[in-house]
């Protein structure tokens, strides 16, 4: 690099040379060096903008692991980041949230999480039960100077205020995490009722194979579609068949696990179609509760009566047409109205969103339950410090204090390389 070496150069401003190998010119680029504890990962970063070509790339890249550099791990930049302290590990979650999210409202919990909210949220229920603990302490070392444990009301009702707060916290979890991974909907239905038409009407391009032949929908295939800023995961199953083509079963196979897993399914039947022995199969397989029943192909009826919609009755069921489009407006309001559970969605009510998280903050409410019980039945101030401290561990494990080594890595280890 010629002109004013690096090392001299301003923190944070970029520069403008040539990257050249022993007297060859590679590329023009920019640099930029970020010194100190102002940078990403806290350490002293260098970047460099090339011109994007993979040879350019190449050619820069050999020079510098030529010089004694190596390839960063998946994850490593924002391990980095952690082990220095700038970021806890609800942030670095966060980020990887954010990389991977695949929808308006995941990108905003995500965003609103890598600011460090949930941290501080964690933060001020460690300093009320630390609070706690030092009462508890002092009334071990010196149980003389207080008779009875004279500030047990005080304790109690801050164990309260900390696990309502903990409640809190965990409240939208479970959506959160659906929201991180998208909420299932499985398609099913006989062949040729026009699942395939459907699931590509939703996702608004031609994806999965449609064609004449019944059966030709074997493997389940998923896609990812947006409603209203919300994920969903669409999967299409094959055609619910007895088949002796091993192919087919196995797709069958899959078919039955993804109805199970799924959060809702919809049902399509042919309304051109009588209502045949397989449709009327899966109609009494189906949880209600979950299901939809799809009346498709309505274009090609001249009235909304099907001779055999009694037998649906029972059922919420409603017409839609994968040629024209009909009804498809309506289907994604009720499957956004049924992921949502019919509440409009906030980012701000959201804080824990993983099961890692989760499971230790759970812990932290059992370990605050245990204490708030010695301390109700006067039971001894040394099991309510070992409580204590054990959720207070809990809590350390969320942001990353206590967090054993082992997971730690797990956790970096599912990052993008460069991240
Ligand atoms: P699948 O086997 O259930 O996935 O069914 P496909 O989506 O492959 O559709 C089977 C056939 O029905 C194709 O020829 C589609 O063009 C046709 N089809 C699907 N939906 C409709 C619809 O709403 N109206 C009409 N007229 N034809 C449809």
């Amino acid at each position: 690099f010629r002109g004013t070496p690096l090392k001299k150069t301003e923190s944070h401003k970029l520069v403008y040379g040539w990257i050249i190998d022993q007297e060859k010119l590679i590329d023009k680029v920019l640099v930029v060096v970020m010194r100190a504890p102002n940078s990403y990962t806290a350490e002293n970063v260098v970047e460099i903008q090339t011109h994007g070509s993979p040879f350019v790339l190449r050619g820069i890249l050999d020079l510098i692991l030529n010089r004694g550099a190596r390839l960063a791990e998946a994850g490593e930049f924002t391990q980095r980041a952690f082990l220095n302290g700038r970021i806890d590990l609800t942030q670095a979650e966060a980020i990887s949230d954010l990389i991977h999210s695949n929808s308006e409202i995941g990108a905003k919990i995500a965003a609103n999480q890598m600011s460090g909210k949930l941290f501080r949220a964690i933060d001020e229920v460690k300093k009320k039960i630390v609070y706690i603990a030092s009462i508890v302490e002092a009334n071990i070392e010196f149980p003389e100077e207080i008779e009875s444990f004279t500030r047990r009301e005080e304790c109690l009702e801050g164990l309260k205020q900390a696990s309502d707060d903990l409640h809190q916290l965990i409240d939208n979890a479970e959506l959160g995490e659906k929201i991180r991974e998208g909420f299932s909907v499985t398609l099913i239905g006989r062949p040729n009722v026009g699942k395939s038409s459907l699931l590509n009407l939703l996702i608004g391009e031609q994806r999965a194979i449609v064609t004449d032949i019944p059966g030709t929908t074997r493997d389940s295939i998923e896609e990812f579609v947006q409603i209203r800023g919300i994920p969903f995961r669409l999967t299409d199953t094959a055609g619910i068949r007895e088949a002796n083509d091993p192919i087919e079963s196995e797709g069958i196979r899959r078919t039955k696990i993804s109805r199970e897993k799924a959060d809702y399914i919809l049902l399509i039947l042919d309304a051109s179609e009588e209502l045949k022995e397989e449709d009327a199969n899966l109609i009494s397989e189906i949880e209600k509760t979950k299901t939809l029943v799809l009346i498709n192909k309505i274009d090609l009826m001249k009235e909304k009566n099907i001779f055999w919609q009694d037998s649906i009755n029972s059922l919420d069921y409603i017409f839609v047409s994968a040629k024209n489009g009909e009804g498809i407006q309506q289907l994604k309001s009720i499957l956004y109205e049924k992921a949502t559970l019919g509440s409009r969605l906030n980012q701000d009510e959201f804080w824990i969103t993983n099961q890692r998280q989760l499971q230790a903050a759970k812990h932290a409410i059992n370990s605050l339950n245990l204490a708030r019980k010695v301390l109700d039945e006067y039971n001894g101030e040394e099991l309510l410090a070992v409580d204590l401290k054990s959720c207070l561990n809990a809590l350390g494990e969320i942001v990353g204090e206590t967090t054993p080594d082992d997971l730690l890595e797990n956790i970096f280890s599912e990052f993008c390389i460069g991240k």
